[in-house]
């Protein structure tokens, strides 16, 4: 992409309805606009970051095999109040009539939607297991949406269910989750740890939420500093072994660390003092084992081996894709702007045109925008007619994670600068190199 035809609309000033750094840096990096209170455009980079992080989450889903598909965003009351909720979910849930008179409702969560797409189709335990997802907006009217994509009123989840014959082999489901959010928030450049979460009025130990630390979180969390320590990497699993899967949920989820809902202070001072750790987290994803809850609600049975109906066990897992820009920003970025780790960066690399207009300068850069682009990369170049230190400042503040640059004096002896936006080292190397290394640090992501 050329900058000089694309839409970027850079602000220069602090937007003063901004409180934290992640809002204030999307809105200065022309990433969203705001059209009402907790609901955004997503301008072109905004845009393009999200698709992103939508394409690891699909990615991951299908390498546990979980199956994507699409529900809707409105749907009819009558399913919510099969399930209860209807009355219970309170004023979050935006509340529409048709010109029928028929109650419908913007999607908060599709529990009820997904089991009634289930118990219209699936009769026998031989169809199982069975775990369907889908990414989608959603509407909560949060009383105070804030903190831009953060707590948004309309925001984009991914949120899967999977549907089992025994509580067991739910368990595996959410184990399999459970290491499906491990890999994805990796890839995403973000440590997400598995904390101990409320289970609400269905209780249990069954729901891990997953928290990036960042003193902007609105969670408050306290666990063993071991936990940080943790990393999936890319070790090579199985999601349909049971033992493998729940290997890594103990590995994961031994050591303390709980949101202040779970909190248990007799615990935490088992742990030795200095490991001991309280701090702030934002809420990326959740898992969750409900067992028959809504499937008894909803009478979702299925024939099991021996003849009965039987209710299936379910569980509900969700990634909050939107709020996840908001918090790679806060876990990532220094006073000049956003530095987006490399499995979700809206372009690979930035070209800056020192010279615009240099007959030499725009040769080369067009040559190495080709060459990117051989390599299946896509190239941000800056080929306005802008001073220099402009053009950094913008590249600074959108975030590429690398730069090259091309000036007339580099090219007469040959090189052109290759920098690094996370620790702003530079390297001099040729056209080709850098493309190469470029291509090299991508390969695999
Ligand atoms: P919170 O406690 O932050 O209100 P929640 O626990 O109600 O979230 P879930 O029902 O677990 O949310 O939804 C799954 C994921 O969707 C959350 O982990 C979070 O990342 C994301 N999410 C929830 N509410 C919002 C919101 N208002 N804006 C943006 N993302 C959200
Ligand atoms: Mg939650």
């Amino acid at each position: 992409m050329r900058l000089s035809r694309y839409f970027l609309p850079v602000l220069k000033e602090n937007p003063s309805e901004a409180q934290i750094v992640s809002h204030r840096l999307m809105l200065r990096a022309g990433m969203i606009q705001q059209s009402s209170a907790g609901i955004y455009s997503w301008l072109p980079m905004g845009f393009k970051v999200l698709k992103r992080i939508e394409q690891i989450v699909h990615e991951e889903q299908a390498r546990a095999g979980h199956i994507p598909m699409l529900m809707p965003t409105l749907q009819s009351a009558d399913l919510w109040r099969e399930s209860g909720r209807y009355e219970d979910y309170g004023q979050e849930m935006l509340r529409v009539t048709d010109r029928h008179d028929r109650d419908m409702l913007y999607g908060p969560t599709n529990e009820e939607l997904i089991t009634d797409i289930f118990r219209s189709h699936v009769r026998s335990y031989k169809d199982l297991p069975l775990t369907l997802y889908h990414i989608q907006w959603k509407f909560r009217d949060e009383i105070r949406p804030r903190f831009g994509v953060m707590r948004g009123r309309e925001f984009l989840m991914k949120d899967g269910y999977n549907f089992d014959l025994t509580k067991e082999d739910a368990l595996h489901a959410y184990n399999r989750h459970l290491v499906s959010y491990l890999r994805s928030y990796e890839r995403m450049g973000l440590q997400a740890i598995p904390m101990r979460a409320d289970g609400g009025p269905i209780g249990g130990d069954y729901t891990h939420e997953f928290l990036v630390l960042a003193e902007t979180g609105e969670s408050e969390v306290f666990y063993d500093s071991e936990v940080t320590d943790l990393t999936f990497g890319d070790r090579e699993i199985d999601y349909d072994d049971v033992a493998q899967c729940q290997s890594i949920l103990e590995e994961f989820t031994s050591r303390y660390a709980r949101t202040d809902e779970t909190h248990d202070e007799a615990a935490f001072n088992e742990i030795p003092e200095a490991r001991r750790r309280s701090a702030r987290g934002i809420e990326v994803g959740q898992i969750f084992y409900f067992g028959t809850k809504y499937s008894d609600a909803m009478k979702a049975v299925v024939q099991g081996p021996d003849g009965a109906q039987v209710p299936v066990h379910m569980g509900s897992h969700g990634i909050g894709v939107s709020r996840l820009l908001g918090a790679i920003i806060e876990a990532s970025h220094d006073d000049k702007g956003i530095i987006w780790p490399e499995g979700v960066t809206p372009f690979h690399c930035g070209i800056v045109n020192l010279k615009q207009g240099d007959a030499a300068a725009d040769g080369a850069c067009a040559d190495l925008y080709k060459a990117l682009t051989a390599k299946g990369l896509e190239p941000l170049y800056d080929d306005r007619n802008e001073r220099a230190g402009a053009k950094f400042a913008t590249m600074d503040l959108i975030g590429l994670p690398w730069r090259i640059t091309v000036g007339p004096r580099g090219l007469k002896a040959g090189v052109v600068e290759l920098t690094s936006r996370r620790t702003g080292e530079s390297e001099e190397l040729t056209p080709e190199a850098a493309v190469a290394r470029v291509a090299e640090i991508y390969a695999g992501s």
